[in-house]
């Protein structure tokens, strides 16, 4: 016990130290703006080993990404998790809870730390809080393309179905009028239905667009990187991050019940951007470098606008959309469990956030 105990002690001494010394050490970093964009060598920076590394990470970063974002779309196939059973509503609140934490805690942190780095003037970069700028814009910007879409679909939709209505009306009203009521609640129904399906659609759509920047941007910092001592460890992680947000995403593509050529579309788009940041990144890595003005401010603003876009569509169009719904305001027992749910994924998504 008492070695224990030294041991404790002995271990909380040397972390603060570790605490000072690194403090001392980052206040010299940044004044030292000399650093910024220029490529270390010797140590843990061997181009040779890791090429090797980034080559398996391409392969197997792919596979994950496919595998996670295939997996709901293969569900169809089991009678306890058809869209219409609790389960289902269970397990899609698990993958709102990833999408939300992938917003919240890996892209919008991303962003603060780039356009915030020391290796930005001052003016105005550390003047003025951009990424929060940026992403409360886009998340405009999102109810914009949301609300727009949903008009001008409605509307043309209006158009078509009011010929077909009217000449339904008429057929009915000729043969028998009292019909005529039960027939418009059958139409309003079918048009719930199908805007609801749209919506999905939307939120697919857009959803797949935000968190491909973020993948490509995670893929181009290995891609650029050649330390061999970092890389190998995050392959892992990062296969775990693109299953996640492969399921994630998987669920929506799901609901936006498309054919299988989008559906197919959509899953290769989702699995190849990481590999292909990758792949960009090793042949930017003489040109490209993290820390350069250039690299920080465009990834930090995209960083930033998907953000905004992650976060908007988690909370409105995947989360509210869901918990208000009937189907969850009917059960309070389907309403705890789903939060649960929900907690799981954001959690699991937020411990994530250490690596990637
Ligand atoms: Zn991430």
């Amino acid at each position: 016990m008492a070695k224990f105990t030294n041991f404790h002690v002995i271990t909380t001494l040397l972390l603060l130290l570790l605490c000072f010394t690194s403090q001392i050490y980052g206040k010299e970093d940044s004044g030292d703006l000399g650093k910024c964009g220029k490529k270390l060598h010797g140590g843990c920076h061997d181009k040779a080993k890791a090429f090797k590394s980034k080559l398996i990470a391409i392969f197997s970063i792919l596979v994950s990404s496919i595998i996670g974002v295939c997996l709901p779309l293969f569900t169809q196939a089991i009678p306890a998790l058809q869209p219409d059973k609790n389960l289902f509503v269970i397990v899609k609140a698990l993958a709102s809870g990833v999408i939300l934490a992938t917003g919240y805690m890996h892209v919008l942190p991303d962003s603060f730390q780039d356009l915030w780095s020391i290796c930005l003037p001052e003016r105005p970069w550390r003047k003025f809080p951009f990424t929060t700028f940026v992403a409360m814009l886009s998340a405009l910007v999102t109810l914009m393309i949301d609300s727009f879409s949903m008009a001008c679909y409605r509307k043309k939709n209006d158009e078509i179905k009011g010929i077909l209505f009217n000449g339904a009306v008429k057929d009915v009203k000729s043969k028998n009028i009292g019909v005529h009521h039960h027939h418009g609640d059958v139409v309003e129904g079918f048009k719930d239905a199908e805007s609801q399906l749209l919506r999905n659609r939307v939120v697919a759509q857009v959803l797949e667009s935000g968190i491909v920047v973020h993948s490509v941007v995670i893929g181009l910092s290995m891609g650029a990187s050649d330390n061999a001592c970092i890389i190998r460890p995050l392959i892992a992680a990062l296969c775990f991050h693109q299953l996640f947000e492969g399921m994630g995403l998987g669920g929506c593509i799901l609901q936006a019940e498309y054919g299988l050529k989008i559906k197919a579309i959509m899953v290769f788009f989702f699995s190849a951007t990481t590999p292909f940041g990758i792949v960009l990144g090793i042949g930017l890595s003489n040109v490209y470098s993290d820390d350069s003005p250039t690299a920080l401010i465009v990834v930090g603003l995209l960083n930033a606008s998907s953000a905004g876009l992650l976060n908007y569509m988690a909370l409105v169009d995947l989360l509210a959309a869901d918990f208000m719904g009937a189907k969850l305001q009917s059960s309070y027992q389907l309403q705890i469990w789903s939060y649960v749910a929900v907690l799981l994924g954001a959690g699991g998504m937020s411990l994530m956030a250490k690596w990637a």
